[in-house]
C-alpha cells in the first residue's frame, strides 16, 4: 500500500529546499508526497512550483484570512489551525518539515498533536540565542524536540543536536538540499547559456567587466528599524569609496524593509533596487555577481556554489561552516564592521574543498531514509 508523506511549508526557502526531496520521493512507487502550503509567504512563493515542475495540492491561503500582518500570534493561529484541519482529514503516514519558519514549527506541532511521525530537514542549526534570529531560533529548537527523524546538513549540526540530548540514532547527516536545488537550476542554465539569460533577465546590467556586481538582500526582523538604517549607511559609504561597484538590492516585500530601503537608497547612484526575482532569475543574478551582502540563511549556503564570498550582516550566524572555511565573513551590523568586511574582500581567495553545506545529493539521501523509515 502507498504511504502518504505530507510535505508542509509556507515560505520561499522552505519550498526551495523541499522541492528536490519531493522530486526524489515522486520517483518511489510506494510513497506519495502531498505538498501543502500554508501561504505564509504569498508573493515570494508565486510561480516557484512551476520552476521545479511540482504541483501544490493544497494551499491554506493563510494570508487571505489574516492579511499581510507581521503579528506572529495571528500568523501562528491561522497556520496551526489550517495544518491541523488538513492533517486530520488526510491522516498521512508522516509529515515532512524543513528549517525554521513559523510554518515549519506549526505544521510539526499539528502533526505532533495527532501522533503523526515528523521527519525534520535542516535540523541542528543553532546560534543558541533566542533573539538571533528571532523567532526562528526558537522554532528550530521546538521542532527538534517533537521530531522523530532529524536530517542534519552537517556534522556540526549533528553535534548541536546530540549536545541537546537527541539520540544519535535519530540523526542523519545528509547535506543541505539547497545545494541540490542550485544544481537543478544550473543544469537548466547550461541548456540556454548564462550570457543569454543575463541579457534576457537583466538587460540593464552593464557589460563592462570592470564594474563589480554586488547582490544585496536584508530582511530579518532583528535587522529592521535603526539597525537597517545603519546597514544602509554602511552600504552608501562603501559605494562612495568603491565607485566601480554596482549594488543590486533585491528588496524583500516586508513593508518595513521596503519603506526604509526605498527611502534611503532610491536616489543613490550605484544602487539598483529590484523586486525579488523568482528563484531561477535570482540565481542568474548570483551567477553574474562578485559578492553577496546578506542576512539570509539560504544565500550563505548558495553563494559557495557560485564561487563567490558572502558578507553576513548579522551579529551571529548558525551557518558557521561558511565562516570557518572562508566562504563567509561575519561582519556584524555596525557601520565600521560592515565596511571592514567589505574591504577585506580585496584579499579574499576562493577556499578549497567546494560548498561546505552539501554535495548535491542530500535530497536523494533524505528520500531514501523516509522510504526506509516510514
Ligand atoms: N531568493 C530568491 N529571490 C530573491 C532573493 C532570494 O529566489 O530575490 C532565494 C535565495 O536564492 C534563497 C532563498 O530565497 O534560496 C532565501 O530566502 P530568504 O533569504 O527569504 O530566507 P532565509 O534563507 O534567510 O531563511
Amino acid at each position: 500500500m502507498k504511504r502518504v508523506v505530507v510535505c508542509c511549508y509556507g515560505t520561499r526557502p522552505e519550498f526551495i529546499k523541499m522541492a528536490p526531496v519531493v522530486l526524489e520521493l515522486n520517483k518511489r512507487k510506494t510513497v506519495t508526497p502531498v505538498l501543502i502550503c500554508s501561504g505564509q509567504h504569498e508573493e515570494l512563493l508565486s510561480g516557484l512550483d512551476k520552476i521545479f515542475d511540482l504541483t501544490v495540492q493544497i494551499n491554506l491561503n493563510v494570508r487571505k484570512k489574516i492579511g499581510s500582518t507581521t503579528n506572529l500570534s495571528l500568523l501562528t493561529e491561522g497556520v496551526h489551525a489550517g495544518f491541523a484541519e488538513v492533517l486530520g482529514r488526510i491522516k498521512p503516514d508522516a509529515v515532512l518539515v524543513q528549517g525554521d519558519a513559523a510554518s515549519t514549527f506549526l505544521a510539526a506541532l499539528a502533526a505532533f498533536h495527532q501522533h503523526i511521525p515528523i521527519f525534520y530537514m535542516e535540523a541542528g542549526l543553532r546560534t543558541h540565542d533566542l533573539d538571533q534570529p528571532f523567532p526562528e531560533e526558537a522554532y528550530r529548537q521546538m521542532t527538534t524536540r517533537i521530531s522523530k527523524i532529524l536530517f542534519a546538513p552537517t556534522k556540526i549540526n549533528k553535534h548541536n543536536l546530540t549536545n541537546e540530548g537527541i539520540a544519535s540514532n535519530r540523526i542523519y547527516v545528509v547535506g543541505n538540499s539547497i545545494v541540490d536545488s542550485v544544481d537543478y537550476i544550473k543544469s537548466q542554465f547550461r541548456k540556454i547559456g548564462i550570457k543569454k539569460l543575463r541579457r534576457q533577465y537583466y538587460p540593464w546590467l552593464p557589460n563592462d567587466s570592470k564594474e563589480k556586481l554586488i547582490v544585496v538582500t536584508i530582511h530579518r526582523r532583528e535587522n529592521q528599524g535603526v539597525v537597517l538604517d545603519g546597514i544602509l549607511r554602511a552600504l552608501i559609504k562603501i559605494r562612495r569609496d568603491n565607485p566601480s561597484n554596482l549594488f543590486v538590492f533585491s528588496v524583500h516585500p516586508n513593508p518595513e524593509v521596503r519603506l526604509s530601503v526605498y527611502d534611503k537608497l532610491k536616489n543613490v547612484s550605484g544602487f539598483t533596487l529590484i523586486n525579488p526575482p523568482l528563484y531561477q532569475k535570482f540565481l542568474v543574478l548570483l551567477s553574474c555577481a562578485q559578492a553577496v551582502i546578506t542576512d539570509s540563511g539560504g544565500l550563505q549556503e548558495e553563494a559557495p556554489s557560485f564561487e563567490i564570498p558572502t558578507i553576513v550582516v548579522r551579529k551571529k550566524t548558525e551557518r558557521v561552516e561558511g565562516v570557518r572555511s572562508g566562504w563567509s565573513i561575519l561582519a556584524g551590523v555596525s557601520e565600521p564592521g560592515i565596511i571592514r568586511a567589505f574591504n577585506s574582500l580585496n584579499k579574499w581567495r576562493k577556499p578549497k574543498g567546494g560548498n561546505p553545506y552539501g554535495d548535491g545529493k542530500a535530497s536523494m539521501r533524505i528520500a531514501k531514509m523516509i522510504y526506509e523509515k516510514i
